[in-house]
């Protein structure tokens, strides 16, 4: 009989186990023959991608915010013996033909963004000065049940905030950027953890050598020197309920394990098929069938380069605005991976360009590598995309993030922790969680962990002072 059975070995489940090996008798059990999930680091042949086994990449692309949900575990869990975390550079935002960094300093932030009216820009300095001060619960009460737009308003933004905002910033959390729909206290707190990051760290972004499934990789061998023990390549079955309680987990080798606890990590709506139709609760199905319709997409053309991007290595991530793009209605997002992080070899970059494209679009793949090469060749002209990659791929991610980060879908009326199932736990980003990504996928990991132990492990309130 294990404390807590995991089910599912990517960021969240590992996060997870390694708090709860500390002092619980922690199983976690994956499908897949690797560590990390959709934040996992493997060789492009590894990713069926490219027959190319000299890189080592994340599926898709993986920065996130430094002093933020994923630090606590790993200091907490001392998972920093075992990955070497990198500060990445600051952002860039694309506009009007120029690179701009985000500013830090007072000077930097009057000279920051040439294009932004200088009245503009204190209103921006203004809501700043907001997002440092006000307290978790005034943004859990007063935005995070409101949309972005309403944020927008309050502050008076005018369209070039709303731009800076909603394609430079938000659309680095990827799926918090329509302002009708996602929460406006979500983009506060995740600017909350932007601004810790440039306060502790004085870059938002930061990220690991060899690739982000190594912190995946050290929460492991954390769990397993606690005694947890972690499954590979076996599959949950069935989810064993009795009477409305969680008993156990059958495997599809027909293996059983009892538990006290489940803690289930894959995507929430998963659970459709994994529990007697008899014990789901109606309601609760319900929410399940509609997160399905709710999961959110992003498009990608990665591959390893002979060259930069840009003239001189870029090594971060660089937003670029709709406004700034054509032939797809998206922001794009793209990544140049720092060649100290150590995923490419000697004279190579890894590098990807994301947008979010429609469904029609999606129609029409290559059509869609096509427009987007050509929204991005005038931005990075001496990069021939043709010639300069070695090898190139483009993969359509299912679930980015989830859920959409809708108010609907917001914090307390998301999936999680808990169940209307006794001792049966959801956490992962299509659960209750704040922050976004991996990132948000630990913030999870914690809040259902802190319900399994009955024990707080964060003070949000603290955790969120800048
Ligand atoms: C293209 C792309 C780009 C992204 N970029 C970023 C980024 O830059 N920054 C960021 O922070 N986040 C990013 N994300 C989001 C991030 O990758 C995810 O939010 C996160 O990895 C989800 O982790 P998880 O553990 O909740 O879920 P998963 O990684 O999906 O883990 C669930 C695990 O459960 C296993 N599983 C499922 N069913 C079963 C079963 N029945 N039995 C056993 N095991 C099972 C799966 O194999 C999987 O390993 C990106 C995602 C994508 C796709």
């Amino acid at each position: 009989m294990y404390d807590v059975v995991v089910i599912g070995a990517g960021f969240t489940g590992v996060a997870a186990a390694a708090l709860l090996s500390e002092k619980h008798n922690t199983l976690v059990i994956e499908k897949d023959s690797f560590i990390g999930g959709r934040a996992a680091t493997r060789t492009p042949g590894e990713w069926e991608w490219a027959d190319v086994d000299n890189y080592h990449v994340d599926f898709g692309h993986h920065v996130f915010p430094p002093d933020n949900y994923i630090e606590f575990v790993i200091r907490k869990t001392n998972a920093d013996r075992y990955v070497d975390i990198k500060l990445v550079k600051r952002p860039l935002f694309y506009r009007f033909g120029k690179f701009h960094t985000p500013p830090i300093g007072i000077i930097e932030q009057l000279r920051a963004y040439p294009f932004i009216p200088l009245k503009s820009k204190l209103k921006i300095n203004k809501f700043l000065g907001y997002v440092k001060k006000v307290p978790f619960d005034e943004v859990m009460q007063k935005w995070a049940y409101k949309p972005l737009r309403a944020l927008y308003d309050y502050f008076d933004f005018d369209e070039y905030g709303r731009e800076l905002f909603t394609d430079g910033f938000a659309a680095g959390y990827q799926t918090i950027t329509d302002v009708e729909r996602n929460s406006a206290g979500d983009f506060i707190l995740c600017m909350k953890a932007y601004l810790k990051g440039i306060k502790k760290y004085k870059t938002p972004l930061f990220a690991a050598e060899g690739g982000i499934g190594k912190i995946a990789e050290a929460f492991v061998r954390v769990t397993e020197e606690k005694g947890g023990k972690v499954l590979l390549r076996k599959t949950v079955k069935e989810i064993v309920v009795q009477n409305g309680e969680a008993k156990g987990v059958v495997l599809d080798n027909g293996d059983t394990f009892d538990a006290k606890n489940i803690l289930f990590t894959a995507p929430a709506y998963f659970l459709l098929n994994l529990m007697p139709e008899n014990e789901m609760p109606t309601e609760f199905k319900g929410k399940l069938e509609k997160a399905k319709e709710e999961a959110t997409t992003l498009f990608l053309i990665m591959g390893g380069a002979t060259r930069p991007l840009l003239d001189k290595p870029v090594g971060t991530w660089i937003l670029i605005p709709k406004t700034e793009v054509k032939r797809v209605d998206s922001y794009y997002l793209v990544y140049e991976v720092d060649r100290e992080l150590k995923q490419a070899p000697e004279g190579r970059y890894y590098v990807s360009f994301a947008a979010m494209p429609s469904k029609d679009d999606l129609k029409d793949k290559n059509n869609l590598i096509e427009r987007m090469i050509e929204d991005m060749s005038p931005i990075f002209p001496n990069f021939n995309f043709d010639k300069d990659f070695e090898w190139r791929s483009s993969c359509y991610f299912p679930i980015v993030d989830g859920l959409g980060r809708t108010i609907e879908w917001y914090h307390e009326r998301r999936l999680g922790p808990e169940t209307p199932i006794k001792n049966l736990y959801i956490a992962g980003d299509s659960a209750q969680e704040l922050s976004s990504g991996v990132d948000g996928c630990v913030s999870s990991a914690i809040f259902a962990v802190e319900k399994i132990i009955a024990t707080k492990l964060l003070d949000l309130s603290q955790f969120y002072k800048v």
